[in-house]
């Protein structure tokens, strides 16, 4: 067994897919529904099916294995998508040189070279004496030297041509996708960012993707930029941080958000750890899995603290940051800070241990909102609670779990001071959710025997081997409607190679695919343990009734044949007629002895 498939072995699909895309339970199987994240829906068609190791959705056709899920979710290669499992499940990987054989791997470790170089380059800029008035700057917001160095701050160049330059050898596909430099009409390259105070921003494995450059002149229009999204740099599913602050994040089943990269060293260069930036006032809800994946464990919830600046711009981005916490299923608490002061200025001014204890009583974010309110809307009149209510319903709405949901809409009536039943009402309009579509069914047409023979097989290597050896010596396949999946299966279990649904499904003509992914993802009425013999049973069953359509088929043969005269013709029908019946016996004596 090579690694990957020792790794596949040891990692559950569900769980691993399960912290990318909510998912659902389908009856007591192990078949899981959810939304699918290749494409827009709104009632769930993705399918997971944890005893097959699959997934399919049956709205945009995005079908695999594990492997290839994070592959084409995390944007890795074959060998990244190995490593970064291994180490997000703990799991011990064999040393190899790394040595990016495809092109595509090879496109991304000259990406990551660059970004690299880029790196260097902006911090010595930053050393240098041209970097004399960033390093003020850094100075006055008390970033001390070690956190310069281990947050690999750095100064872009004034001129615009170093980068362009130093990255010329890897040629302009390259320079292009890099993000690093920006293309003139004619062609040329110039640097992307210009005198600005560098940030490099890791991915979960620690490897520099992109930049975010903050202005270090009034005048400049943007005070922040950061990468283009291209080549290997994806803002909504980055966060800043993200790779130190993992490990106390498990740690602790908590993580800080903050706004501002100042925030997120400030914080942690004081020994809080679990920090993260999103850069950006909106929150793509890959980067809210990205923090939920750090801090739920064993199916606790997790918590995620939001601390922004208590501007009514920081304030408005909060509440949206709440309602994408919430749908996610998880805890979210808002620490605001007193006096208007940004996280690390009140570090700066009381010490870590006081910011450690704003964090530890930080209040859940309905309390937050609902102070909000308060200031909001004119709490002396019915009119204006119920204004609050409609203002806070929106968030309360995004509470995954429904009886939660129920138990704070009381809640808020209470806080209200309003009429639960008006409450109610509200609460009630909002839960006719769409039902899931239902896909048109190809499995319907096929045979009950068939589709429970299926079922077996998919089920259990047992009853894959059984059913070889009894076609073996039985040429049955050819009553079966299903031939070409059953043959797929059959042949796959000769060669002795691993099972894989995906694989089986390949080789089939598009029709057949959809039967056997729908079986497949349908409830399988079987136990592995049972599958061996239901399956030759079902076998039976089939050559039982087709011997018995056969027998009619000669007996009216021998009684029209009577009924013309035509007694030689009569005699050779009730012949066969007779060897049919007495080797449909042999068979099964022959089967009940074997
Ligand atoms: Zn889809």
């Amino acid at each position: 067994m090579d690694f990957a498939e020792q790794l596949k072995s040891q990692l559950n699909i569900v769980e691993v897919i399960g912290q990318y895309v909510p998912l659902k339970r389908q009856g007591s199987g192990a078949r899981y529904v959810g939304l699918c994240p290749f494409h827009s829906e709104k009632s769930p068609s993705f399918n997971v099916n944890g005893t097959l190791g699959f997934y399919k959705c049956f709205g945009c056709d995005a079908k695999g294995d594990v492997f290839k899920f994070i592959q084409e979710r995390e944007s890795l290669t074959f060998p990244e998508t190995l490593k970064l499992l291994a180490e997000r499940y703990g799991i011990p990987m064999p040393e190899r040189r790394e040595r990016p054989d495809d092109a595509e791997s090879q496109k991304r470790a000259a990406l990551l070279e660059m970004q690299e170089i880029a790196a260097t380059a902006f911090q010595d800029n930053l050393r240098s004496s041209a970097g004399a008035d960033a390093r003020q700057y850094i100075e006055s917001r008390n970033v001390s030297k070690d956190s310069m160095d281990e947050f690999r701050l750095g100064l872009a160049d004034a001129s615009g041509q170093q980068l362009a330059k130093k990255l010329q050898k890897f040629g302009s596909a390259l320079l292009d996708e890099s993000g690093l430099v920006a293309k003139r009409e004619d062609g040329s390259f110039y640097d992307y960012f210009r005198g600005r105070l560098m940030f490099p921003i890791h991915n979960e494995a620690g490897k520099i993707i992109g930049f975010g450059g903050r202005a270090l002149r009034p005048d400049e229009k943007a005070k922040y930029i950061n990468s283009p999204t291209k080549g290997l740099y994806n803002k909504s599913a980055v966060l800043y941080n993200l790779h130190r602050a993992k490990i106390e994040a498990r740690k602790n089943s908590r993580m800080i958000l903050v706004e501002g990269y100042m925030d997120a060293i400030g914080i942690y260069a004081a020994g809080i750890k679990e920090v993260v930036a999103a850069s950006g006032t909106a929150l793509h809800a890959d980067q809210v899995r990205m923090v939920k994946r750090q801090v739920e464990q064993l199916g606790n919830a997790g918590q995620v603290i939001l601390n922004f600046d208590s501007d009514k711009a920081g304030a408005e981005s909060t509440e949206k940051r709440i309602g994408s916490f919430l749908a996610e299923g998880m805890r979210v608490k808002v620490l605001e800070i007193p006096d208007g002061l940004d996280p690390d200025e009140y570090i700066q001014q009381n010490g870590a241990d006081a910011y450690r204890k704003l964090l530890d009583g930080a209040a859940s974010y309905f309390h937050w909102l609902a102070d909000r309110t308060r200031n909001k809307f004119d709490m002396s009149s019915v009119e204006g609670r119920i204004d609050a209510f409609k203002f806070l319903w929106p968030t309360i709405k995004q509470v995954s779990d429904r009886l939660e949901r129920s138990a704070i809409a009381d809640e808020v009536a209470g806080y209200l001071n309003l009429d639960r039943e008006t409450v109610r009402q509200q609460f009630k309009s909002s839960q006719s959710r769409a039902e899931p579509t239902k896909t048109r069914s190809f499995a319907s047409a096929v045979p009950p025997n068939e589709k429970l023979l299926l079922a077996c097989l998919l089920a259990s290597a047992d009853a894959r081997s059984a059913i070889r050896h009894y076609l073996a010596g039985s040429d049955s396949l050819k009553l079966l409607e299903l031939r070409p999946i059953f043959s797929a299966i059959v042949s796959f279990d000769e060669q002795t190679r691993n099972f894989s649904l995906e694989d089986i499904v390949s080789q089939l003509e598009p029709h057949f695919q959809r039967i056997l992914t729908e079986i497949g993802f349908g409830e399988l009425p079987v136990s592995e343990e049972g599958a061996a013999g239901q399956a030759v049973n079902c076998l039976r069953a089939m050559e039982a009734k087709d011997i018995a359509s056969q027998c009619e088929v000669l007996r009216r043969k021998v009684r029209e044949m009577e009924k013309a005269g035509d007694f030689p013709a009569a005699m050779e029908a009730a012949r066969e007629l007779n060897d049919l019946k007495s080797s449909a016996g042999n068979a099964q004596r022959k089967a009940a002895g074997a």
